[in-house]
């Protein structure tokens, strides 16, 4: 009996989903470590380039173990299609360049990411896109950033360092009005915790270099959306500016997604363990957590996502407070990662935002007293007890 894989469950989706066996009959997926492809006829390959015989080509435009990861993540999110990228990074900066050109505007919210900052901030304007930032949180301030030339939306929910939250169907209302497409970085949440796209943004991306391998070894990165608009947009940009993700790490990652329910589950898991901890000593000043009730958003977060993700992020009051509370760490190590099975401790302000101002810093709220943490697969009390020994020494 043959299935649709989309009447699949989503568990059963990340172990089977996209699964193209070639008539080995081989039970884990192949890695094709091809470049290019042969033709049987001068003719065949002339059907391949006009686009008639949907085969494969060349390894920048596409290659099966790279296609059974895209098959594999586009089921998961409910997407009709995903292309693969070589970093979280290019899949960003592709989705955005491929939604504007010059004299287009985009408003994106003002707490993202480092690199995805500076791709507004620095990179587009170049080439003559103006971009706005605004506080994510609040529908008025997207309302009123929107003008005539507004072409794209880019937000991350939860965002990093200090996990704000975006009320995503509102914001892709206000984006559809306008006639922009809404871009969600959906790394925080994980494809198991949010589904942008049934929220009503239009296209989601990933850094899969997070969860998704969640074993800190390849980088990799996602767009997925609607198949129109993802041809429309980034058929030729992928193919012709080369942001193609290796058929090994795409391996790798297929293989990442069999496993990505269960390891994001149980690192959800132990942070609402670590988060009891943080909370429960005196040397914190503010625990910020999605699974908290006494997260400011935790209504919306009630509603558009279904899990708090791993990352947990506390305001130790001072920059000497923080360095100490990451010196005296025994098993989470000092990393500006996230999403691995390792547990992982930072200080956004001296790593991850150092590249903001000051003053852009504290508009997010982001002081030097702040530590971000993600939590991983280690025992979840010898985390606890790692954590409270280090605040201690606070
Ligand atoms: C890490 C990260 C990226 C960039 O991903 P890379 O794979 O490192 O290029 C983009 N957005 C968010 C939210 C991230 O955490």
């Amino acid at each position: 009996m043959t299935q649709d894989p989309k009447d699949w469950r989503p568990q059963t989706r990340m172990v089977r989903g996209g699964m193209a066996r070639s008539p080995y009959g081989e039970i884990s997926e192949a890695l094709y470590l091809t470049q290019s492809f042969a033709y049987d006829s001068a003719a065949a390959a002339d059907r391949r380039f006009s686009g008639e015989d949907p085969g494969f080509i060349y390894q920048r435009f596409g290659n099966p173990t790279t296609q059974m990861f895209e098959d594999r993540l586009a089921l998961l999110e409910g997407a009709e299609m995903c292309r693969a990228t070589a970093s979280g990074m290019s899949a960003v900066h592709v989705a955005l360049q491929g939604l504007v050109r010059a004299g287009d505007h985009v408003v994106a919210g003002r707490a993202l990411f480092g690199s995805c900052r500076w791709i507004l901030s620095q990179w587009m304007p170049r080439f003559g896109v103006d971009v706005t930032f605004v506080d994510a949180t609040d529908p008025a301030a997207w309302a009123d950033a929107i003008r005539p030339n507004t072409r794209a939306f880019l937000v991350e929910s939860p965002a990093n360092p200090l996990l704000e939250v975006t009320p995503i169907a509102e914001v892709a209302a206000l984006a559809r009005q306008a006639g922009a497409r809404l871009v969600v970085d959906n790394v925080f949440a994980t494809p198991v915790f949010q589904k942008p796209l049934e929220l009503g943004a239009d296209i989601v991306v990933y850094s899969a270099t997070k969860h998704i391998d969640g074993q800190g070894r390849v980088l990799g990165g996602a767009i997925l959306g609607g198949a129109e608009l993802m041809g429309e947009a980034y058929r030729d940009i992928l193919r012709h500016t080369g942001p193609a993700l290796s058929p090994f790490n795409s391996w790798v990652l297929l293989k990442g997604l069999e496993t990505l329910d269960l390891r994001v589950r149980r690192q959800a898991d132990n942070a609402v363990r670590v988060t009891e901890a943080l909370c429960s000593h005196t040397a914190v000043r503010r625990t910020v957590f999605p699974g908290r009730p006494d997260h400011p958003q935790a209504n919306l977060i009630a509603r558009q996502m279904t899990g708090p993700g791993n990352v947990v992020a506390f305001d130790l009051g001072t920059r000497e407070r923080a360095w100490a509370f990451l010196d005296a760490l025994g098993i989470v190590d000092i990393s500006n990662n996230l999403g691995d099975a390792k547990s992982m401790a930072t200080h956004p302000s001296t790593t991850t935002h150092r590249s903001m101002s000051e003053s852009e810093r504290l508009e997010i709220g982001l002081t030097e007293g702040w530590v971000r943490m993600s939590v991983g697969l280690e025992d979840a009390e010898d985390l606890a007890e790692d954590v409270l020994q280090a605040l201690d020494k606070v």
